[in-house]
């Protein structure tokens, strides 16, 4: 579904990315992990089209994406959620989804809006899926901060995206969000590819197919998750300065 070749990225002389090579296949989760500064936000920036790569192709659904603008991308099914939130807070759980589902696919609200009960069940099936039913008419400034972040993650779904890019959805996250998170994302495994973004090891390997390692804009390491945890270079990389 994706394939990353070769993408290099710049910023002045800083290199944040060193010719990075990733896949990902219909329906695969894949984690991406690597101490701060490795370049994780700035290659799912790349992939969501935020931040153009000074080398390489990215292609997605076999066609090549490199220079395509962010809402072109999006239309062809590519869903970021970032690191910074988008959530409007004095908007109501239920304005926030559905502002997100008109912005990011303005196509298809179009053609939704003309059957209003289509649009607005989609909105309730997301909210439904992250457990926001009951607070659909709060403000969102009104929920957790998991809360919240959940609602991030159902404001990317909305258009139903074929891969979901999240950078870091549990960061701040007590224990038990946590495992209600890995719990909602495992729920989403038949209906799109994911990339995301984790500190926590033991959540990325609950939830993923694969992993990739990256160091300084390299990529050190790509596998399964049981090679990925056997590999020397990671502990050496990774498990030491993390
Ligand atoms: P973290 O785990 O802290 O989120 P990361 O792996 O996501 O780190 P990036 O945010 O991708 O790392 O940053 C990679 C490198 O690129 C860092 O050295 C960072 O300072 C630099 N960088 C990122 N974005 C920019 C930018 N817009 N302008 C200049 N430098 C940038
Ligand atoms: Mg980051």
């Amino acid at each position: 579904l994706l394939e990353v070749c070769g993408v290099t990225k710049a910023f002045g002389r800083l290199m944040a990315l060193r010719g990075v090579d990733l896949t990902v296949g219909e329906n695969e989760f894949h984690g991406l992990i690597g101490p701060n500064g490795s370049g994780k936000s700035t290659l799912l920036k790349c992939v969501a089209g935020a931040e153009l790569p000074t080398k390489g192709t990215i292609r997605f659904a076999r066609r090549d994406i490199t220079a395509e603008a962010p809402a072109q991308r999006a239309r062809a099914g590519l869903s970021l959620k970032f690191q910074i939130t988008s959530v409007l807070p004095a908007l109501t759980v239920y304005d926030n989804v559905l502002l997100a589902l008109q912005a990011r696919n303005p196509i298809s609200s179009l053609i939704f809006s003309r059957t209003r009960g289509t649009l607005h069940e989609r909105v309730m099936h997301v909210l439904e899926q992250f457990r926001l039913v009951e607070r659909s008419t709060e403000r969102a400034a009104a929920l957790s901060h998991g809360q919240q972040q959940w609602l991030e993650i159902a404001m990317a779904l909305a258009c139903e995206p074929r891969l979901l890019l999240l950078d870091e959805p549990t960061a701040g996250m007590s224990f038990e969000e946590r495992r209600v998170t890995g719990e909602l994302l495992i729920a989403l495994k038949d209906r799109c590819s994911l990339v995301i973004v984790e500190h926590d090891l033991d959540f990325i390997r609950s939830i993923c197919d694969r992993l990739t390692v990256l160091d300084q804009g390299n990529v050190v390491d790509c596998g399964t998750v049981s090679d990925i945890q056997s590999s020397a270079k990671v502990r050496e990389v990774y498990l030491t300065r993390v």
